[in-house]
């Protein structure tokens, strides 16, 4: 089940909220957690225009995906073993 977009009306223009336009989420948003609902369409929490956080690769705040610079954080095994055969 998705949260409800908080602080939302619906104005003329669209959805609004805090004076800002909302713009529908992407279908490359389906599943991330920061899926809200209003008015039977699904809005993002963080983004007001979810389909551009995607246009330049993958949303870096999204839930569901794991996103690249997690992976490149990750400790390289064989460096990590060598610095505890040190001691260190
Ligand atoms: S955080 Fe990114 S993936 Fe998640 S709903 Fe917002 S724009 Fe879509």
């Amino acid at each position: 089940m998705s949260k409800v977009l908080q602080n939302a009306v619906k104005t003329e223009a669209g959805v609004e909220v805090n004076g800002i336009l909302v713009q529908p989420i992407d279908e490359k948003c389906v599943g991330c957690e920061r899926v809200c609902e209003f008015e039977g369409q699904q809005f993002c929490t963080s983004y007001p225009m979810p389909a551009k956080k995607w246009t330049s690769g993958k949303c870096n705040f999204a839930t569901h995906i794991k996103v690249e610079t997690a992976a490149k954080a990750k400790v390289n095994p064989l460096k990590a073993s060598k610095r505890a055969a040190k001691g260190k």
